[in-house]
């Protein structure tokens, strides 16, 4: 636990010149008045991460709010640091190897912000947050921390990505620069020259544009905006390929923005927790219209779903799409869904309970995007799942090198003995059509045969092809 002593020191060490420049007493008889209420406030908080032994993000906030009020005119920036696929340690080493690491990782942090005259917290997971003095750059920061984690092991997939808001007139709260730190760090990806990212008008601009979105979801539902396109999958067994069923894919069309693309929002609508009720109007959206096909035609396909990593967590997925399957009187077997591959490498336990129940109930389950992250041939062996479907980038990789074909032969291989229907997405010209088909590939969707349709244009195909 922090004693008003320590407290005091960490607020007031390697201040600004003027802190600096005290003398003992003086910086004393500032301790004495940091207010009752904020040293309550410290104390009450919890006060250190037990893994690292870093200070908690309970503290850290109060901390740096107190140092801001403390020192108004000192820039001081706002930095998250983590790493990308952090999780691969885990798996390689063990539970107990990446514990070792994180808490190497944290010391370098640590004093690395004392040495800048500031704090730094483990915020959760591998994500830490730093609070020092403005830099003008920060090489010297991705060195150490590199170099810390290069000298425990050797896995260079692993990099470490840091994103900064310097902020050098406090003009936004603290939790608006860690967020936008967070978005310099995110804007990192694979291929990304450098590992550190500064937050810039760009990024300010990207942001303005999400919080736009976001204003207009109410009326987005209220006015339609959201619709349904339907893009057909094929049995590709035999020798005509077979319309077999369809992955619907949500459409927005934003009366100013025109039509906004999903990879843009699901993302966004994932971090601020609407994807829930989005996701569930579609699905109730294709439920009803699975049920107007059978009214009509007398016959449907089943169409498969998006199911987000976020709904994996809701208690009630399970009850509410069986709702559904009873409102409009269909069947489980109608609607399958598609759990994107990191939902399973996020959340192990979780996901194998959650998918475990909703087979027990009929539902299909295809594992979306599969090689896009790290799940590993062991785990497609423990995980329960239906289809695999092999991500647009895979699909890419086998038309243009060998190393992907025999990549391509043994996944196939390793999805019979599973009995595992495989389906390709992304399929886009007859070589890559060719080359899956002739592997032994059981469905493929792509623009290949068709992009998505609109529900009228796929009711024609049905009608035609169905
Ligand atoms: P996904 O589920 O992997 O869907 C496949 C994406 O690939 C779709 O992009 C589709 O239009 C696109 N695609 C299909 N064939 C081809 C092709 O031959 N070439 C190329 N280049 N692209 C092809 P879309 O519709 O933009 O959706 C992007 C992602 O957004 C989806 O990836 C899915 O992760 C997410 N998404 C879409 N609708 C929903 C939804 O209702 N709920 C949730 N949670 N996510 C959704
Ligand atoms: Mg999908
Ligand atoms: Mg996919």
């Amino acid at each position: 636990m922090y004693n008003e002593a320590s407290l005091n020191a960490l607020l007031n060490r390697e201040g600004s010149e003027e802190n600096n420049s005290m003398n003992a007493s003086s910086r004393s008889s500032e301790s004495v008045s940091l207010g009752l209420n904020t040293y309550h406030d410290i104390i009450k908080a919890p006060a250190i991460d037990p893994l690292t032994g870093l200070c908690s993000k309970e503290q850290f906030f109060l901390l740096a709010r107190e140092f801001d009020k403390r020192h108004p005119l000192e820039g001081v920036d706002a930095i998250v640091l983590n790493y990308n696929k952090f999780h691969l340690i885990n798996e390689l080493y063990g539970r107990k190897f990446g514990d070792k690491v994180l808490c190497a990782i944290a010391d370098c942090v640590s004093e690395t912000a004392k040495e800048h005259g500031g704090i730094a917290c483990r915020y959760d997971a591998d994500k830490f947050y730093m609070y020092i003095k403005h830099q003008k750059d920060y090489d010297f920061l991705v060195h150490q921390v590199s170099d810390r984690l290069a000298h425990m092991m050797k896995t260079p997939d692993i990099r470490v990505r840091i994103g900064i808001y310097p902020d050098l007139f406090k003009d936004a709260t603290l939790e608006q620069r860690f967020d936008r730190a967070i978005q310099a760090c995110n804007s990192i990806t694979k291929g990304h020259a450098t590992s550190y990212e500064i937050y810039d008008s760009k990024m300010h601009e990207k942001e303005m544009f999400e919080a736009r979105l976001l204003d207009s979801i109410g009326s987005a539902f209220a006015e339609n905006q959201f619709s349904l396109a339907f893009q057909p999958k094929y049995n590709v067994h035999g020798s005509m390929p077979r319309l077999t069923s369809a992955e619907v894919l949500i459409r927005w069309k934003h009366p100013e923005f025109g039509l906004v693309k999903p990879d843009f929002f699901i993302p966004l609508f994932e971090e601020n927790g609407i994807i829930r009720q989005l996701d569930r109007y579609v699905w109730r959206e294709a439920a009803a219209q699975i049920r107007r096909w059978k009214d009509e035609l007398g016959y449907s396909i089943p169409v498969s779903v998006n199911v987000s990593r976020v709904d994996i967590f809701d208690p009630d997925i399970i009850d509410y799409l069986k709702q559904i399957i009873t409102d409009y009187g269909i069947s489980a077997s109608d609607l399958h869904l598609e759990i994107t591959e990191t939902a399973y490498t996020d959340n192990v336990e979780q996901i194998v309970s959650v998918v475990k129940e909703l087979q027990k109930e009929g539902f299909m389950v295809e594992m979306d995007d599969f090689g896009k992250g790290y799940s590993s041939i062991n785990m497609l062996t423990t995980l329960p799942l239906d289809a695999l479907k092999l991500d647009i980038g895979f699909i890419k990789d086998i038309a243009e090198n060998n190393k992907g074909k025999n990549l391509l032969g043994c996944i196939l291989e390793i999805a019979k003995l599973l009995n595992l229907t495989v389906i390709a997405e992304g399929v886009e010209n007859s070589k890559q059509y060719f080359l899956l088909k002739n592997a032994g590939c059981d469905v493929i969707q792509g623009y290949y045969f068709s992009k998505p349709l609109a529900s009228s244009e796929f009711r024609n195909l049905l009608v035609t092809e169905g």
